[in-house]
Order: C-alpha cells, then sequence, then structure tokens
C-alpha cells in the first residue's frame, strides 16, 4: 500500500489545485492520499472529493506551523475532522500574522534592492491569507534575480538572511489541542530540519508526547536512509506511530514526488494502523 500524507496545494504553497494534486497522487501509485496545507484547511473538501472519484483512500490533513523554543516546528494533523470548529478557529488565528510579515519581507527585500516583493508575492498566492515565503522566492526567480527557489531562500529568505522576519507561531500544546477537537493525531514533520541538540531533541520529544502528540514522520522525501533509521528510534523511544510523506509542493521545485518514497521500516507502528 502507497501511503503520502504529506503534500501542498495552491491553497497554501504548493503551486497546483487540490483536484490537481489528487490527479497526480493517483497517477503516480498514491493509495492512501492527504492533503496538508499550511495553516489552512479550505482545499480539503475538494481534495476529499477528488480522491474519492479517483478511488484514491482520503485522510484529512493540515500542517500547523508551530513556534517551540527558537525553533519553527511543523506539526502534522492527520485523520482530522476538516469541518472542526475549533480547529478552523485555531487555523484562523495561525493564519492571521502572515500578511503583516509578508509586508515587513517586502520591506526588507526592498533595503536589498529587491522592488515590489509584497505586491508580486501576492499575486502568485493562490490564498491571499496564506502568503508564504515560496510565493517571494518564486516572485525573485521571475525577476531573474536568483535561478531557483532554494537558491532564493540561501541568499534571502533563510533565517539570517536580509529579507528574514521573524514569526511567533502557535504554541505546541495548543496546535495539538486543536488537531485532538478534531478527532485527529498530532504528528511532528521532517524531523530532521530541526536545529536541535539531543538534549533539545529529547526535551522537545518528551513534552510532544506529554501534551498528546502522537506520531512523527519517519520517512519523508528530505530523510537520508540514516535519518529514516534515527527518527524510527525516536518513534521507539517515545512511543510515537511513523508517518511518511513527500511533502510535494510543485513538479518544478524539488525532486519530492507524490508517493516516491522507501517504505515505513517494519519496525516502526504505521500512524495509519487504527484508521482501516
Ligand atoms: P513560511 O511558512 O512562510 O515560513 O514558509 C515555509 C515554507 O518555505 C516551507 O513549508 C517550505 O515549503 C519552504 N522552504 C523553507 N525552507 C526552504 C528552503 N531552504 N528551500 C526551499 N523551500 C524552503
Ligand atoms: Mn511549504
Ligand atoms: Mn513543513
Ligand atoms: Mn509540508
Amino acid at each position: 500500500m502507497n501511503v503520502d500524507l504529506h503534500c501542498h496545494s495552491s491553497v497554501s504553497d504548493g503551486t497546483l489545485a487540490p483536484q490537481t494534486v489528487a490527479r497526480r497522487a493517483a497517477d503516480h501509485g498514491v493509495d492512501v492520499w492527504a492533503l496538508t496545507d499550511h495553516d489552512e484547511i479550505s482545499g480539503q473538501a475538494a481534495a476529499h472529493e477528488a480522491a474519492n472519484s479517483l478511488g484514491l483512500t482520503y485522510v484529512g490533513g493540515v500542517e500547523i506551523s508551530v513556534t517551540w523554543a527558537h525553533e519553527t516546528v511543523h506539526i502534522l494533523g492527520l485523520h482530522i475532522d476538516y469541518r472542526n470548529q475549533v480547529l478552523h478557529e485555531g487555523l484562523v488565528q495561525t493564519r492571521r500574522c502572515r500578511t503583516d510579515r509578508a509586508r515587513a519581507i517586502g520591506r526588507e527585500l526592498e533595503t536589498v534592492g529587491i522592488k515590489g516583493g509584497f505586491e508580486g508575492a501576492l499575486a502568485l498566492a493562490g490564498n491571499p491569507d496564506m502568503i508564504a515565503r515560496p510565493h517571494f522566492a518564486r516572485y525573485i526567480v521571475e525577476q531573474g534575480v536568483c535561478q531557483s527557489v532554494p537558491e532564493v531562500f540561501t541568499r534571502y529568505l533563510a533565517r539570517d538572511k536580509p529579507g528574514y522576519v521573524p514569526m511567533r507561531w502557535a504554541h505546541l500544546g495548543d496546535a495539538i489541542g486543536w488537531i485532538r477537537a478534531a478527532g485527529g493525531v498530532a504528528v511532528v514533520a521532517h524531523p530532521a530540519r530541526y536545529k536541535f541538540t539531543e538534549l533539545e531533541h529529547d526535551a522537545f520529544f518528551d513534552e510532544f508526547r506529554a501534551l498528546g502528540g502522537g506520531g512523527i514522520e519517519v520517512v519523508c522525501s528530505s530523510h537520508t536512509a540514516q535519518e529514516i533509521v534515527r527518527y524510527s528510534e525516536t518513534a521507539r523511544k517515545f512511543g510515537l506511530k511513523g508517518s511518511r510523506g513527500s511533502d510535494f509542493h510543485s513538479p518544478e521545485e524539488s525532486n519530492a514526488e507524490l508517493g516516491r518514497l522507501p517504505p515505513l521500516p517494519d519496525a516502526v507502528t504505521p500512524v495509519w494502523s487504527d484508521w482501516f
């Protein structure tokens, strides 16, 4: 069974509509699929309908931006009821500061000679409430300042670069609470991306577990074979189930492709084990 529980549409920072992502998942052999847009569930009904018509098993999803200590951490909410009001209101709050931050990014970019960033990014955002750094990156590539989206991040948008504006996202406990209120399971996305020391790693996962978190993305497109082993061990140590997700955003921008991932190791209990 090919399970892919992490990807994005134009409702957040992906480039394809939810229906188009569903079609692509089916074309790439995915059997069980979740669309997990950042901080936004307005694409869920369309994704669900498209999945049904294509014979995919659909799992409601979202990826919530959280600030823990000094790190931005992404928490997937999987198997959620996307009509849930508590989750909906939490996400409205989480999105609220995005437009102000985007204006600030636009101003920072002006100081290094990149004009019209805010308007340019906004024009590329499929959803004006969900303006995100990839929209700036695409605009800057369009302007010919950089060759690729990753290059824009390296030069302008990553932490400590001239266009970086720090944010305080949701609290970990709140995000887990909204996901659980919607009947879902909270899963730590792409764990290798966080700059945690060994101590911070353990402190984070202890707290995540204590707050009701249930899973960790053991297999994702950015993990090496070694990282899959490492986070299988984290899953075991903290009693978490394992998830698998491509984090697909766009056919042009990365080598992440829907459904194209190693299998979840046998030793890890799949997060989907009690859904079907
Ligand atoms: P935001 O939520 O607006 O801070 O944007 C975060 C998004 O930017 C992530 O979900 C990724 O899609 C993208 N991103 C973050 N870092 C990089 C990077 N180094 N290269 C390419 N895309 C990135
Ligand atoms: Mn993204
Ligand atoms: Mn993420
Ligand atoms: Mn993602």
